[in-house]
C-alpha cells in the first residue's frame, strides 16, 4: 500500500523548453556539473543527481513549473543547500531540481511583533546577521547555514531547542505551492491560532513531499543582554545524564544543555583548537536579562553539578571563552575527519522522554562494549536528543553500523522515543516509520495521497519504495 509511484515521464526537449519559457535561459542548467553539485546532501547515501536544476525567484514559477510538472508527472525536489543528513533533498528518482538560492530576502521585518518574514533561501545565519541589529533572533540552531526552507522542511532543531523549540515552534505562517501549482497561504500572524485544521504544521517537517514553501513568517526572541557557558566534567556518564535530568527538573531555563561522552571528547580533542577534559562532560548555556540572576544560576548550577559528583565545573561569561566552548561541539563532525580520514560517518540521531534519557545512554554505552565499530555520543540531551556516530570504511562496516543504528532507534521507539529528533526520516529512516506510527503511517499516506496524488513531490522520502 505504501508503494511510492514510479512510472514517472521522461523529461523531454519539449518539457526544458516549457521550463525556460517559465523561469528565462539564465535559470536551469542541465550541465553534469551543476546535476552533480545538486546530486548529494550530507549523509551517506550514494549520489543521484536531477535532470535539471532550476533556479526560482518568485512563487509564481513553482507554481507554474508544478503545474507543468504534475501534467507530466516529472518528479520535483526543492533543495535549500543540502546539509540534510538523511537524504533528504536527494533527488532520487531525478526529474526537475529546484533551488532557492535567488529567493533569499528578508521581506519584512515586524519588530514590535518579534516577527519576519521572509523568502524560503535565506540561510538562517545570514537572517540572524541581519536581525542582530535590531537585538533579535531567530532562534532554531542547527549549526550548519541551513536555510530556512530547509530547516522548516525537516523541523530542524539544535542546541537552543530546549528553551525555544524546534523549528516548528517558531514558525506562525508559509506560503505553500501544492502539487497542482495550487498557492496556498497556512497559518497568521497571530501568535495564538485556533482556526481549522493545522496545515501550518502539517507542511512544517514534512520534507517537501506535501507542498513547496515560497514564503515563511517565523517568531523572533530577543537578544539577551547576558549569556554564560558552563562545562561540567564528570567521573562517569551515570553522573553527566543524572545531572541532565536534574537540571531540567530544577527550575533552571538552559539555553543549551549537550551532553559529550569521553570518546567524543577525545575526538574533539584532534581539532588544535580544542582542549577538553577527556570524560563525560555537559556543556550548558543560560541567559538572563540582569546579572544578579546570572549569578544566582551560577550558584544554583554549580550546587546541582557538585551534589552529583562532577569533578570540574567551569562557568564563564567571557565572550571568547563561550564561542571556543561552542567551537568544540560545532567541529565535531570537523574532528571525525581528522581521526578517522578516509572513512565516513553513519549518524544516527533519536530522542526519547527526559525521563528514559539515563536508560537510553546506558544502553548505548553497552553496545558499545561488544560493538565491532568505534562509537562516539553527543547529543541535545536537554530535550532527550542523542546523536551516535559509528565510522564505516567498506560495504562490512557499513552494514555493521547500519545494524547498530537499528538498535538504537528500535530500543528508542520502545522507549515511548521516535526514530528521528530532528534530521528528518529522509531515506534512511523510512524503514522504522511503520515500526514508531503503525496505523498513523497510513493516514499519513492518504494525506500525501491528497495533496499530490501523481506522487511527484520529493519521491521516495518518509515512505518507503
Ligand atoms: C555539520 C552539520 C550539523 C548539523 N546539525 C544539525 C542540528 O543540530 N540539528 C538539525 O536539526 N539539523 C542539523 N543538521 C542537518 C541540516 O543542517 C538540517 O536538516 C537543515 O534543516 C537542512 O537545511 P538545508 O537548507 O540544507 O536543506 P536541504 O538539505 O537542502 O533540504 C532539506 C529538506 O527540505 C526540503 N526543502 C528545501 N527547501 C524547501 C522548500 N522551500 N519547500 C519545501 N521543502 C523544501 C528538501 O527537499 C529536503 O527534504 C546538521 C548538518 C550538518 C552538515
Amino acid at each position: 500500500m505504501l508503494q511510492a509511484e514510479k512510472n514517472f515521464g521522461i523529461l523531454t526537449d519539449d518539457i526544458i523548453q516549457q521550463i525556460e519559457g517559465i523561469v528565462g535561459k539564465s535559470n536551469y542548467s542541465t550541465t553534469l556539473a551543476e546535476r552533480e553539485l545538486h546530486s548529494k546532501d550530507q549523509s551517506m547515501y550514494p549520489p543521484s543527481p536531477p535532470d535539471i536544476v532550476v533556479w526560482v525567484e518568485t512563487t509564481k514559477h513553482v507554481s507554474n513549473l508544478l503545474q507543468l510538472a504534475n501534467t507530466h508527472r516529472i518528479p520535483v525536489t526543492p533543495w535549500g543547500v543540502g546539509t540534510s543528513l538523511e537524504g533528504n533533498p536527494m533527488p532520487i528518482y531525478g526529474g526537475i531540481l529546484i533551488s532557492f538560492q535567488k529567493m533569499a530576502q528578508i521581506i519584512e521585518t515586524y519588530t514590535d511583533d518579534f516577527q519576519v518574514t521572509v523568502q524560503p533561501g535565506i540561510g538562517y545565519k545570514d537572517l540572524n546577521g541581519t536581525l542582530a541589529r535590531q537585538g533579535l533572533f531567530f532562534p532554531p540552531d542547527p549549526g550548519a547555514n541551513a536555510t530556512i526552507g530547509g530547516m522548516i522542511a525537516n523541523n530542524a532543531a539544535g542546541i537552543r531547542t530546549v528553551k525555544y523549540g524546534a523549528t516548528r515552534d517558531n514558525v506562525l505562517s508559509l506560503q505553500v505551492v501544492l502539487a497542482d501549482g495550487r498557492i496556498l497561504r497556512v497559518g497568521s500572524r497571530s501568535v495564538k491560532q485556533s482556526s481549522g485544521y493545522d496545515l501550518l504544521h502539517l507542511i512544517t517537517g514534512s520534507e517537501g513531499t506535501l507542498g513547496i514553501i515560497t514564503e515563511a513568517t517565523l517568531k523572533l526572541a530577543p537578544i539577551a543582554e547576558h549569556k554564560i557557558a558552563v562545562q561540567a566534567v564528570f567521573d562517569s556518564v551515570a553522573q553527566a545524564v543524572e545531572t541532565v535530568v536534574a537540571v531540567r527538573g530544577s527550575g533552571l531555563d538552559p539555553v543549551a544543555l549537550e551532553f559529550i561522552d569521553t570518546y567524543m571528547a577525545r575526538m574533539m580533542n584532534n581539532n588544535p583548537n580544542v582542549d577538553l577534559a577527556e570524560s563525560p562532560q555537559l556543556f550548558m548555556e543560560f541567559h538572563a536579562t540582569h546579572e544578579d540572576a546570572l549569578n544566582q544560576t551560577i550558584e544554583f548550577i554549580t550546587e546541582i553539578c557538585s551534589d552529583i559528583g562532577a569533578h570540574k565545573i567551569h562557568a564563564t561569561a567571557d565572550t571568547k571563552e563561550r564561542a571556543n566552548l561552542w567551537y568544540a561541539r560545532h567541529h565535531a563532525l570537523e574532528s571525525f575527519q581528522r581521526t578517522h580520514p578516509g572513512k565516513r560517518a553513519y549518524l544516527n540521531d533519536v530522542a526519547v522522554p527526559i525521563s528514559a534519557y539515563p536508560d537510553l545512554i546506558n544502553f548505548i554505552h553497552t553496545l558499545r562494549e561488544t560493538a565491532p565499530l568505534p562509537a562516539y555520543m553527543l547529543g541535545h540531551a536537554g530535550d532527550g536528543n542523542i546523536h551516535v556516530i559509528f565510522p564505516f570504511g567498506d560495504e562490512e562496516e557499513y552494514k555493521i553500523a547500519s545494524e547498530l543504528n537499528a538498535q538504537v532507534v528500535e530500543q528508542a521507539i520502545a522507549m515511548g522515543g521516535t526514530a528521528t529528533g530532528e534530521h528528518g526520516v529522509g531515506i534512511g529512516k523510512s524503514r522504522f516509520m511503520a515500526q514508531e506510527h503503525g496505523d498513523a503511517l497510513d493516514v499519513m499516506w492518504s494525506i500525501k495521497q491528497t495533496l499530490d496524488p501523481n506522487g511527484i513531490l520529493n519521491p521516495g522520502k518518509i515512505f518507503r519504495d
